[in-house]
């Protein structure tokens, strides 16, 4: 299932202000407000976490200067290309 990720137009909460990812069937319909909070929201790319035939190989993403992140586990993310941190966290978790 691709993860789409969301933003708030608005203040919103902690959640949303600083971007969240859900998990949808392509079928779904968008996210338009937030869960927490009810805030809008909108909808951001995150084309290359959606397989299939992608061409976007890590080597290509690092010397176009974008860091790419796998899921490693709840809140945790680990660097797979690019200059961003090696690992990032989220959460106190
Ligand atoms: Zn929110």
């Amino acid at each position: 299932m691709p993860i789409y990720e969301y933003v708030t137009l608005d203040e919103g909460c902690d959640y949303c202000a600083a971007s969240f990812e859900i998990f949808q069937a392509i079928n779904d319909e968008a996210l338009e407000t937030c869960p927490c909070c009810d805030e809008p929201v909108r909808k951001l790319l995150s084309g290359f976490m959606v397989g299939k035939g992608d061409p976007l190989r890590p080597s290509n993403l690092d010397s176009k200067g974008f860091t790419q992140y796998k899921r490693m586990g709840k809140g945790y993310y680990e660097k797979t290309a690019g200059p961003g941190p090696n690992a990032i966290a989220d959460g106190d978790s």
